[in-house]
């Protein structure tokens, strides 16, 4: 806007407009541009813009009854969501705790893993390890668990000081294997960190399915998770699956970790739970661990005053409602496929660019200074911020985004638009996306 403004936020680029309306895949600002909302800001809008079945949901629900707090009340709404999504989750995953966003589910689940072991009898365990190249979220507990050096930095010493764990990175594998003949090394880097701290003090290990914001939809190998699943197992740490990002059909199954048949202790939801209509979080939590805490006081002392809010749980119920009568996690998947094949027509020999990954709508360009050594660019140019402007101006939003290459800063995109995109605008999204990578690259 370029003028004085009381709000307090970073402001990501120079031309920064006011948004007027939202029309299904597009916003437009209040000078009438319009902009193909292809990140749904940072992966949120699954279902498009002003859906009229949600915003009816919204309404009736006012209608009746904005707000009754959870300690005393339980509200329709929250019971029937919560019904669903132990239908929709992966087995066991069968109790909701509903919060208003990402990192409050991160950091409930962080503090449920460390109850569960004190009632367990085991109160040692109290350390939540996580990977290098991941973000959990903004709260001193979810950041302590992730590893992003740079959103870290200022606010050490934290929680707990973290091993090492290797992220599942095949474009750079963290111990230089071919992807194609590893012995997935990296899932067993986890058993190399746990040993190292001592698995007596390890309460839960938190990992993305696909890594979004800090990587660019890094897909991991087949058989990670499930390896992944056999060393929590065998050392007595809980897993906890960060879909904040990923789940709600985001990379064509209703949850990721479906992809590989691997059952969490937790999994903790956000973003496309209402899709943006609302702020809403939620923790699914495994019976098992529910169970310990069943009938027993005080040993879960965590709360916030707006879980469970009935209309947040109202836009949830509708979301998932609309999704299921259009089909839209089986488009996410099929639509997925496409983008992936038009970014490598389009982009396969691009000199700036080194890979394009993702599963379902989610997916990922990472940029390289040289293809053929993978060198990355010269952080200070920030080329993918770069991109994300170039873009913003011909009126495609995607989301530019960090990662870390050996201790340094990398360069990728996020694409993940909404679920009810088609093929003619997947072109489009393309052919605007090359038109922005050639204007960073002048
Ligand atoms: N986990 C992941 C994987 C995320 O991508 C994010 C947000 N980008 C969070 C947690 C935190 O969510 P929120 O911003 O809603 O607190």
């Amino acid at each position: 806007m370029g003028e004085e403004t009381n709000v307090f936020y970073r402001n990501p680029f120079a031309d920064y407009p006011m948004v007027a309306r939202g029309e299904g895949i597009y916003l437009v600002d209040t000078k009438g541009k319009r902009y193909m909302d292809a990140c749904g800001g940072a992966v949120v809008s699954s279902i498009g813009h002003s859906v009229r079945e949600v915003v009816e949901a919204l309404k009736t629900q006012l209608d009746s009854c904005e707000f009754a707090h959870t300690s005393q009340f339980t509200n329709r709404p929250q019971e029937a969501l919560a019904g669903l999504l132990a239908e929709l989750a992966p087995g066991g995953l069968n109790h909701a705790y509903f919060v208003s966003g990402g990192s409050e589910a991160v950091e409930s689940a962080i503090k449920m893993a460390r109850a569960y072991w004190v009632q367990m009898g085991r109160p040692e365990k109290w350390m939540v390890i996580g990977r290098e190249q991941s973000y959990h979220g903004n709260t001193l507990g979810a950041l302590a668990a992730g590893g992003n050096p740079w959103r870290r930095a200022i606010y050490e010493p934290m929680l707990y000081q973290r091993p090492r764990v290797a992220p599942c990175y095949c474009y750079r594998c963290p111990f230089k294997k071919d992807p194609a003949h590893c012995a997935i090394e990296c899932a067993d880097d986890l058993e190399r960190a746990i040993l190292e701290v001592g698995p007596e003090k390890i309460s839960a290990f938190i990992a993305e399915p696909v890594v979004g914001a800090t990587a660019g939809a890094l897909v991991p190998h087949d058989g990670y998770f499930r390896r992944i699943r056999e060393i929590c197992d065998r050392y007595d740490v809980l897993l906890i699956a960060d879909e904040v990002m990923t789940g709600m059909g985001r990379t064509g199954k209703w949850f990721a970790m479906r992809h590989w048949g691997v059952v969490p202790d937790m999994l903790c939801v956000a973003k496309g739970l209402a899709a943006g209509y609302v702020p809403i979080g939620a923790t699914l939590v495994h019976d098992r661990i529910v169970d310990t805490f069943t009938n027993r006081r005080n040993v879960f002392q965590h709360g916030h005053t707006y879980m469970g809010h009935p209309l947040a749980a109202a836009a949830g119920v509708a979301v998932i409602n609309y999704i299921k009568e259009h089909n839209l996690v089986d488009k996410s998947a099929k639509m997925g496929e496409e983008l992936l094949r038009r970014l490598h027509e389009h982009l396969d020999d691009h000199p700036h660019v080194g890979d394009i990954r993702g599963k379902g709508l989610f997916a990922g360009v990472e940029f390289v200074a040289d293809r053929a050594t993978r060198e990355p660019f010269e952080p200070e140019l920030g080329f993918k911020q770069l991109v994300g402007e170039a873009a913003f101006k011909l009126g495609l939003i995607i989301y530019p985004m960090a990662g870390t290459i050996d201790g340094r800063r990398g360069d990728h995109v996020l694409i993940a638009p909404p679920f009810i995109i088609t093929k003619a605008q997947i072109g489009r999204l393309v052919e605007l996306l090359h038109k922005a990578i050639d204007k960073a690259c002048d």
